[in-house]
């Protein structure tokens, strides 16, 4: 829809970001499944049109949204489409052979958004799985699984899920997903950087991205068709619900709001990236419509609850953050980091997620975020302090906030998930981390890559004697299941031994427990 911007918007040579906001915000929002469409046609495919699975995700406890996107030529840009409106039915129900459909109906996919489809599956028995699947022309999609949550009030005994991140598709074979399937998650938690923007790599890697450095809207599609295609990716995605958000790799790297990392790029044209960016993200991910992007804007920070035994916030510290203070570097806790004006989360979101959390009944309160929590210094050796500017030290006064918050309110039971780092840490956060003797106030668990960096190490840094508030590190690639109950909430880090080679090996690597009540870690 950005493709002819009015002249108007070429300011001196660059584009003003004053004009593009005002262009932005008289866009509606890209039109809705069927409401513009015309009369959708049944076209008979000549390959699956199925080619990028099936998924469902932000369920709640009588719904949940059911996603696929026809494209029988996924790494071609218009994935094989003809340019004119697709009739897609589904069904949903109680066994894999559908011999007992709940409920199905008809929708129209449009080339307006790359003819993805979003179903929100409604009028389902909580606490409860299903089955699903797409039908267009005479191909059906795979089946896929999904479930609803628990009603607000119920007190459901158990919770199962897995925490993922940074899943590189030319450093790392995606296997750690066949053993996320055997763990048998209820949900998974995807925190950021599910594709990467850049351009294919030179070699020495196990596969490669198609073209260029993603942009435009078609070439973000296909990065994503791309990754898609992986078949441990859209087995896990079949498998059960995600609840999905992003970090700064599904637009470019290390981007704050409308600021680029790379000088000479302006607002207005970062914005145009990120709205092709937000677009693609919304058609590739089961995402609610209040998810719908108008222009560079998308709201993703949204909350779920597992009955009263959980309450998930599901934040986005890309889109409102403010520049990282110390031009993005790794330094001391100085006076641009402590700077109060600094936010990751922008005063909306802010206030959205304090009251939220103020509100919130849950026993077990968990925050799905990008960014290290913890203050740690990583520098390994030597005086010098180094905080990561990107991460949650370089907006160390939001941060503090945030904690005494969660201290003044008696939020119970806070935990902080977290991935960007490529590499595995638990965390007890304080007010202030670097004051051991202030009490304990909430738990971070942070989870590695899943294929980002290629093969870690599990010969980690000891970085604890400098961060008392780390009580585990480690570089090796996977993902960490976590399992609730009203009195313990226990962290598997899981990790894989090779994702250079399918046959990679997953087992545990350490495994920690918290108790209700005491935002202790302990080894389990
Ligand atoms: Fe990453
Ligand atoms: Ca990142």
């Amino acid at each position: 829809m950005f493709d002819q911007l009015p002249a108007a918007l070429q300011h001196e040579g660059r584009l003003s970001r004053r004009l593009f906001l005002s262009y932005a915000a008289s866009l509606s929002a890209i039109p809705l499944l069927g409401q513009t469409a015309g009369t959708p046609k049944k076209v008979n495919f000549s390959a699956d049109p199925f080619s990028m699975g099936v998924a469902s995700g932000d369920p709640d406890h009588e719904s949940v949204i059911l996603w696929t996107r026809l494209g029988p030529k996924p790494l071609e840009t218009g994935g094989g489409m003809p340019d004119q409106p697709v009739e897609v039915r589904w069904e949903i129900a109680n066994d894999d052979s559908f011999k007992k459909v709940i409920t199905s109906g008809k929708t129209t996919a449009t080339s307006a958004l790359g003819f993805s489809i979003h179903i929100e599956a409604k009028g389902l028995k909580p606490d409860h799985w299903y089955y699903y699947r797409f039908q267009s022309g005479d191909a059906t999609s795979a089946t896929g699984r999904t479930r609803t949550l628990p009603t607000p009030d119920a007190n459901p005994e158990k919770l199962r899920f897995a925490v993922t991140s940074c899943q590189h598709w030319e450093q790392g074979l995606f296997t750690a997903y066949q053993q996320m399937k055997r763990d048998q998650p209820d949900l998974v938690f995807h925190l950021g950087d599910y594709i990467y923007e850049y351009a294919a790599g030179k070699g020495g890697n196990v596969r490669r991205h198609l073209g260029p450095e993603i942009e435009t809207l078609e070439q973000y599609r296909l990065r994503y068709s791309q990754y898609r295609t992986d078949p441990d990716l859209q087995a896990m995605h079949a498998a059960c619900p995600w609840f999905l958000t992003w970090d700064d790799h599904e637009v470019d790297n290390n981007y704050a709001n409308d600021i680029s990392e790379q000088r000479g790029v302006t607002p207005a044209q970062l914005l145009l990236r990120r709205a092709n960016a937000y677009q693609a993200y919304y058609e590739m991910m089961p995402l609610r419509t209040t998810s719908l992007p108008k222009g560079p804007h998308m709201q993703l920070y949204r909350k779920g609850n597992f009955g009263r035994l959980a309450e998930f916030s599901v934040l986005d510290t890309r889109q409102y953050r403010t520049n990282q203070p110390n031009n993005d570097g790794r330094g001391p806790l100085n006076e641009e980091a402590l700077n109060p004006r600094n936010t990751l989360l922008g005063r909306e979101q802010r206030k959205w997620l304090f009251d939220s959390l103020e509100s919130s009944t849950a026993t077990w309160n968990i925050l799905a975020q990008q960014v290290m929590m913890a203050l740690v210094d990583r520098n390994t050796a030597g005086a010098t302090a180094a905080y990561s500017m990107d991460q949650w030290p370089g907006y160390a006064a939001e941060r503090q906030k945030l904690l005494e918050h969660i201290r003044d309110h008696k939020i119970s039971n806070t935990v902080v998930l977290t991935g960007d780092i490529h590499s595995n840490w638990a965390n007890e956060l304080r007010v202030d981390d670097l004051k051991p003797d202030l009490p304990t106030i909430a738990t971070e668990f942070v989870t590695t890559s899943l294929s980002s960096g290629g093969n870690g190490t599990s010969q980690a840094y000891d970085l604890s004697d400098r961060n008392p508030c780390n009580k585990f590190h480690n570089r090796e690639r996977g993902y960490i299941i976590c399992d609730v109950t009203a009195k313990t909430y226990t962290a598997d880090y899981k990790v894989i031994s090779d994702v250079k080679k399918p046959d990679g090996v997953t087992s545990s690597r350490a495994k920690f427990v918290v108790e209700a009540g005491k935002p202790i870690i302990h080894s389990a």
